[in-house]
Order: structure tokens, then sequence, then C-alpha cells
């Protein structure tokens, strides 16, 4: 897999790319970013390029020895670093003392990298990588244990951390590392590549609008879960304004557990965007729920720009109260209470 398959990172890729063809690779690099836009294949691929027979030397070819290796994760000189439980389920973890895998990356594994694996020469790379991967899922005293390793690496080493939550690593570790935003994806593009995967447009522009930028979360969500919450939409879009206990009826049924009551929640903040692009006069713009276009057009002109926003309001704070523990069918209500008595 070339560079050229990575979409919608150009600013991270071309800052690697110049950095191979001028061989001036950084000791340490943080890839930072939102889960699932690529920020894990583009290290891999950092050390395929780096190691690549192909000629090009600032892309991989994915077809030689050193390639290949790489992507089967049996190359001497490239090691991944995962958390334990991750490591375990793949085969690759044995047990210790007895004890169960952790769902860190604890500090046995660092001391093992860099008394052991560093400190050893270069097998048969060009060039030699260590990704952790998430590295924030080191704990203190992992990330303590690393310190002088990203302060004095081994030659022609380079450690590629990725991150999705770069604020959980220590500033020590993070003033260490040379850093490589990555970007949420652009919902066409998440459209574009569901699309290619298969999925209809009006599947895919539902998946993309409520990804959140990240193709890994767009392609995990399950389609018959959406239908289900889309007919939520549907209901909220009919409840009527003076009958409280259809409210009441609609919080019950979709707020059996917080995370039904989530779904329907962040499914309903999409359609106000639909409903809010209709009411400003956006006719030409797709629907993320292009199903519910009937729904959307009656609910833009009897509400208007301004109450469309209003309610997407009322539902981001049902979402805050749901983080924090509130009961979900109170939650839920309140929202609606929020939408018709305002
Ligand atoms: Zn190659």
């Amino acid at each position: 897999m070339p560079f050229s398959e990575i979409h919608g990172q150009d600013r991270a890729v071309d800052a690697l790319r110049a950095a191979l063809r001028r061989g001036t690779l950084h000791h340490a690099y943080l890839l930072a970013g939102p889960e699932g836009v690529g920020k894990g294949t583009v290290a891999r691929l950092l050390a395929q390029a780096a190691n690549c027979e192909g000629g090009r030397p600032d892309d991989a070819c994915g077809a030689c020895g050193p390639c290949r290796k790489i992507e089967r994760g049996v190359h001497p000189d490239v090691v991944v670093v995962e958390p334990e439980r991750v490591m375990a389920r793949a085969g690759r973890w044995e047990p210790k003392g007895g004890r169960t895998p952790s769902r860190d990356i604890v500090v046995d594994q660092i001391r093992e990298l860099v008394d052991r694996r560093l400190s050893l020469r270069r097998y048969e790379g060009r060039h030699r990588f260590v990704i952790l991967d998430p590295a924030d899922a080191m704990n203190v005293q992992a990330q303590n244990a690393l310190l002088k390793t990203l302060e004095e690496p081994p030659p022609d080493t380079t450690l590629a951390l990725v991150s999705s939550s770069a604020d959980a690593l220590l500033p020590t570790v993070r003033s260490r590392c040379l850093r490589l935003g990555f970007a949420p994806l652009p919902v066409e593009l998440l459209v574009e590549r569901l699309v290619a995967q298969g999925r209809s447009p009006e599947k895919a522009r539902l998946a993309a609008s409520l990804a959140a930028g990240s193709l890994g979360r767009a392609l995990a969500l399950d389609e018959d879960a959406l239908a289900e919450r889309r007919e939520a939409v549907e209901q909220a879009a009919r409840l009527p304004p003076d009958d409280a206990g259809a409210w009441v009826a609609f919080a019950r049924d979709r707020a059996r557990d917080r995370e039904a009551a989530r779904e329907t929640c962040e499914l309903l903040l999409v359609w106000l965007r639909d409903v809010l692009a209709r009411a400003m006069g956006g006719d030409g713009a797709p629907l993320a729920l292009g199903e519910l276009a009937q729904e959307t057009a009656a609910a833009a002109a009897a509400l208007g720009p301004v109450e469309a926003v209003r309610r997407g309001d009322a539902v981001r704070r049902a979402l805050a109260a749901l983080r924090h523990n509130a009961a979900p069918v109170l939650a839920l209500e309140r929202m609606l209470i929020g939408w018709f008595h305002g």
C-alpha cells in the first residue's frame, strides 16, 4: 500500500515523505489526531518506505521482502508495542507469573524494548522503527521508562507514538517528539470511501455524518442499528408539542439504557443539522438522512433556523447530562421539555 492510499492527511504525509527523501527522519514522532483517520497505518507505511527495496526513497512498494515482512509484523527491526491485552489476543503475549494481561502498555514492555531490543544492533533493515500504538496506553511508569530513549535514541532508529488522546501523555514525553497532526476526515471523503466499499450512497452519508471524521468509526457502525435509530428520529419529528404523555413514552422507549439514549441524541443532532440546512435555504446540499427528506422539509418550514439551533442545543445538553451519569429517561424527557416549552 503506497502513501497515495492515505486520504485527507496531506500535511502529515508530505512532511514524512520530505524527510524520507532528504534522509532526515526525526528520532521520535507523535502522530496525533482522532481515532480511525490513518495514524497507525501511516506509522507502518513510514517504516516500510524507509526500508523498502523498491527504489523510491519516499514510498513503499508493498511487494519487496522488507515491505512484506513489515506488513506481516515479522520484520526484526520494526517493533510494534501494543497493550498487553491486544498482544494476548493476537497470540503474542506470554503469561508472566500467572497474571492476566493488562489493558495498558506496562513498564515491563518498555524495559524489554529499551534494555533488550534497542540495545542490539539492527539486523537487516536500513532504519529501525518502534511503533507504540496507542502510545497513550502507556501508564506513567512505562512513559517514564521511555524518557531516556526519547532523549538519546540509538542511531538510525525512529520512535512513532500513535495517539488519539495525546494530552494524556506526560508533557516530558510530548516535548521530546515532533508532533504530526492528523485531521478528522471530511464527510464527503468518508462518503466516497464507504461507497467504494459497497455501501449505498444514502447509508454511506448517514454513517459518515455520525462518524465525527473517523473512517474507522464509520465502518464500525452497524446498519441495522442505524435503521432502528432512524425510526427514533422519525418518531421525534412527529411528536405533538402539546402531548406530554407522548414525550414520556418516547423517552421511555428510546432510553432503555444510556447507550441507546446517547445514540438517539447523536442521530437527532444529525437530523437537526439537516433541518437547519433546509431552513437556511440550502436546497441543493445532500441530506445526511435522505430517507427523512419529507419530515425534514416539514420541520424546516415549521421551525425555522433559530428554533432548529435551539433544539440542537437542547440535544447537546442531554448528551452532556448523559456523560455525567444523568438517568437516561430523565435526560431525554428534559430534552423534550426544552424543545416544546423552552
Ligand atoms: Zn518495498
